[in-house]
């Protein structure tokens, strides 16, 4: 049976570091959308014109228009058998939508559908949204605090300067958090009500959260 993955949590709870490795585990792709709408800032289209307006600030882009570019994504060929998406939904109003978009490309055919909730403790996270940076080539993400690179600011893989993203800044990290606890955390009932809600506790190193998450999609 197709297999649907939802990851949820706040932001830098380490669910994109996990998304990846079970994304190459499972051999599904990783639909992120907060990677879908930097790529369409990068490509300068009209979309990402619209949706950067919202990034710099730290709130939710409209719904109308992340439901359009994950529409298109998840009806890619490589999302048939199954996907895991990073990032969507991000509120009730895109979670009832996501509903729709799964009957129109299931054609009405039964998926395994799962929604992973990251409980963490979030007093520590904006600390790790400020020192995290990432390689512009190969993509891989470090952490200034916890995981430095070997030459500074330099990625260990194929040696290109490290960036940090435009709203890893402390006040837009802030503003991104108001949004996860007005218009995100309150996915977590939504899921449990609807009985397909797994939370694994996302405190510790990536490989013992790694351990928890294959505990719960199998
Ligand atoms: P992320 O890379 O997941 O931290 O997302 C970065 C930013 O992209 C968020 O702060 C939002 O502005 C925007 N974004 C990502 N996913 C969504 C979504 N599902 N709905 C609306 N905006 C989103």
């Amino acid at each position: 049976m197709k297999k649907e993955l939802i990851f949820l949590g706040p932001p830098a709870c380490g669910k994109g570091t996990q998304t990846d490795k079970l994304a190459k585990f499972l051999n599904f792709p990783h639909v992120d959308t907060g990677s879908l709408l930097r790529n369409e800032i990068k490509n300068e289209t009209e979309a990402g014109k619209e949706a950067k307006n919202y990034i710099d600030k730290g709130q939710l882009v409209p719904a109308e228009l992340v439901a359009k570019i994950i529409k298109n994504r998840l009806s890619q060929d490589d999302c048939k058998n199954g996907f895991i998406l990073d990032g969507y939904p991000r509120s009730v109003e895109q979670a009832d939508k996501l509903e729709v978009i799964n009957a129109e490309i299931n054609n009405g055919e039964k998926v395994d559908f799962r929604a992973i909730y990251f409980d963490i403790d979030t007093n520590l996270l904006v600390e790790r949204i400020v020192n995290r940076r990432s390689c512009p080539v190969c993509g891989e993400i470090y952490n200034l605090q916890s995981k430095p690179p070997k030459v500074p600011n330099h990625c260990d893989n194929d040696g290109a300067e490290l960036t940090q993203r435009k709203d890893d800044t402390r006040e837009v990290a802030q503003a991104r958090f108001d949004t996860y606890f007005k218009e995100t955390s309150p996915l977590i009932d939504y899921y449990q009500n609807k009985g397909v809600l797994k939370t694994i506790d996302a405190n510790g190193t990536i490989d013992e959260v790694w351990d928890r998450l294959l505990k719960v999609i199998e």
